[in-house]
């Protein structure tokens, strides 16, 4: 598999104003910078301590992007650098970020991760969970998170339809929620959704970032 020329496939198929997070976890540096090499800036990794290694390997105007589960006790190897965390999908991990991007003098941006799929495992949020913390007063006294978005995975299955489905409900609380908290918040815009599978039906239901590993990078070996 060619990095380099699969990167360039599909940034010519993405419409423009759809970022393409390039999903690196358990990948070498070497194939970062492959990557990078071609243009790409903006790379996803689901373990901390990953990539903070990696953020010290390679060049410094990489957007990372941490997209897997984050566990509290890990927010500091990440808060000096991060750009934007997809999976926030509790208050406490929020209040966390906040705590850790004040440390650093920084602003850290979020997405809140909604649960979308039918199956359980999946991790994300209600809507009625997510405006319970939007409404509560710890969340109005937090000043180093900004949420800019949504982010859900869609059920692994062949049913195109249901992903779609699942795709489209996310939109629809994507604007639920800029209704009700982010009336005039211009910052609020992202909804990331689509992996290698299903990305094309994402883009169609209005993501405006994908999240595509192995159709870059090739399939990955879990140790
Ligand atoms: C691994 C991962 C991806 C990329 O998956 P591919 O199927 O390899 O494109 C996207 N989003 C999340 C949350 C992931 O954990």
């Amino acid at each position: 598999m060619d990095i380099q020329n699969s990167i360039k496939e599909i940034l010519s198929e993405l419409p423009a104003g759809v970022k393409l997070v390039a999903v690196s976890k358990t990948k070498p540096v070497e194939d970062i910078r492959q990557a990078y090499e071609v243009g790409q800036r903006v790379f996803g990794e689901n373990r901390p301590q990953e990539m903070a290694v990696k953020s010290r390997e390679l060049p410094q105007d990489i957007e990372w992007h941490m997209i897997g589960q984050l566990q509290e006790k890990n927010v500091k190897y990440i808060a000096p650098f991060v750009r934007l965390i997809h999976s926030v999908d509790s208050l406490k991990l929020l209040q966390k970020i906040d705590r850790e991007a004040e440390k650093n003098g920084r602003i850290i941006d979020c997405l809140l991760e909604f649960h979308i799929a039918e199956e359980m495992t999946k991790s994300g949020l209600s809507f009625e969970e997510a405006r319970h913390i939007l409404d509560s007063e710890e969340y109005a006294g937090l000043n180093h998170v900004r949420i800019v978005g949504v982010m859900g995975i869609a059920t692994y299955t062949d049913n195109r339809e249901q992903i779609r489905a699942e795709f489209h409900h996310l939109k629809q609380i994507f604007e639920k929620l800029e209704v009700l908290f982010f009336t005039d918040k211009s910052y609020f815009k992202e909804i990331s959704m689509g992996m290698s599978e299903d990305y094309n039906i994402a883009v169609e239901e209005g993501a405006t970032m994908v999240r595509i590993g192995s159709s870059i990078f090739g399939s990955r070996i879990y140790k």
